[in-house]
């Protein structure tokens, strides 16, 4: 059936096409103007469709020269694409080495085309080029740490491993033309170009796919976590409380929170700048994640104030937690502070008391203990019991009961 097809026909289709898919590309590239993988297959497939552009043009001037220069634009572009895919499967990609690779390709293949302009020496670097890129592109699918875009990133590993099929297809059908077989080169070709336009708009699909999926994991993001310390958000928070309460009064089991704030940390905005306190601030969440288990929540309350959430843990229990935290973080020595400057954390706890008591009132507990703890020299941890407050740890880590 495709032998009847002229193959220039379809070359002309292939090219119109890939320039619709290279506009949508940049099109939706506007629309995530900071994402780089957007960027990458944009550009990518702005440099296919201009070599396929090329490839009809050799048709009507000069045909070997612009051929030589079309299958170099296309290897160019799936270096990029291959790019794309590497940084949306959350990996750096190997920039200088598959820039080295493709430099060498193309000069490889210029050098074929000058010793024999018609030989298949050309097309042959060109399809191990292409599919080396294709192929990097199924090792990053394969490989890649993101759960939430395995599904997409399975699709796409294996329609490059289609455009590798027809690729080598495409080239069957040049060594045949060689051979002298123009019925069968045809038919080979036609399939293999059919196929492209086939694999070419199922991959174009399944970019946007990853891309809105990908856009709507980066809002969920930003819409539930602190940007500077990637913890929990207070709206997050909320969300999350309300979870862990409904399931404690379910079933019965206790619920403790945190609440964490730096000491004098004004101080250390003034003395050594804002970026310095930011620092400190990254430095202070990570260690009391470091602390905590997968059940537990962190969240940034407040500008240097944190709290977190401990299901099925009692004040006690909560408190041992809070003091380790609290020794953790006078141990932070941060690179960025001069001289071995250290800092410190109050923390307040509290127990939650009953079914009754909503998730503001246990927060105002643990703030009012928080209080206590600064007031009585801050770098304490701080346990709320009815009236009067019990000191729990004090700065040298022994247990002072206060009546
Ligand atoms: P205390 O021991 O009583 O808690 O004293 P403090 O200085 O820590 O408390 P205060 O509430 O007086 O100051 C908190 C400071 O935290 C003031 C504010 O400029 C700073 N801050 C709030 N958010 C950020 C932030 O995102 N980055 C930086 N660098 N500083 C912040
Ligand atoms: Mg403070
Ligand atoms: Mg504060």
């Amino acid at each position: 059936m495709f032998a009847n097809i002229d193959v220039h026909s379809i070359y002309l289709v292939l090219a119109v096409l890939s320039i619709t898919q290279a506009l949508l590309m940049f099109y939706v590239r506007q629309v995530h103007y900071n994402s780089t993988y957007v960027a990458e297959w944009a550009r990518g497939n702005g440099l296919i469709a201009l070599g396929l552009c090329l490839v009809v043009l050799s048709e009507v001037i000069s045909p070997a020269f612009l051929s030589m220069l079309s299958y170099m634009l296309i290897i160019w572009g799936s270096m990029h694409i291959a790019f794309g895919v590497a940084l949306v499967s959350g990996k750096r990609p190997q920039w200088s080495l598959c820039r080295a690779i493709c430099v060498i390709f193309i000069v490889a293949c210029a050098l074929a085309y000058s010793v024999d302009i018609h030989g298949i020496g050309g097309i042959v670097l060109f399809t191990l080029a292409s599919s080396l890129f294709f192929g990097y592109s199924i090792y990053c699918c394969y490989t890649a740490n993101r759960d939430e875009l395995r599904g997409s990133l399975l699709i796409v590993a294996m329609l490059s491993a289609a455009y590798i099929v027809s690729l080598c297809i495409h080239l069957f059908g040049f060594y045949l033309a060689n051979v002298n077989h123009p019925a069968q080169n045809t038919l080979w070709q036609s399939s293999a170009l059919i196929v492209n336009i086939v694999l070419g708009f199922a991959q174009t699909i399944m970019l946007i796919v990853i891309t809105s999926h990908r856009l709507q994991m980066d809002l969920h993001q930003q819409a539930t976590h602190d940007p500077l310390t990637n913890v929990f958000n207070r709206r997050a928070l909320s969300t999350l409380a309300e979870r862990d309460i409904a399931r404690s009064n379910r079933r019965g089991t206790l619920i403790s929170v945190l609440m964490i704030d730096a000491d004098h940390f004004k101080k250390i905005n003034d003395r050594f700048g804002h970026a310095v306190g930011d620092a400190v601030l990254v430095a202070i969440a990570r260690k009391i994640q470091a602390g905590l288990r997968t059940e537990d929540i962190l969240a940034r309350f407040g500008g240097e104030e944190f709290l977190v959430m401990l299901p099925d843990t009692s004040l006690k229990h909560a408190c041992e937690v809070a003091d380790r935290i609290r020794v953790a973080i006078s141990q932070i020595a941060l690179p960025v502070l001069p001289g071995g400057h250290r800092f410190t954390v109050s923390i307040g706890v509290a127990e939650r008391r009953g079914v009754q008591q909503s998730f503001e009132e246990l927060i105002e507990m643990a703030d009012q203990a928080l209080y206590q703890a600064k007031k009585s020299g801050r770098n304490k941890v701080i346990g709320s019991k009815p009236t009067p407050v019990a000191v729990y740890h004090t700065q040298d880590a022994a247990e002072v009961a206060v009546a």
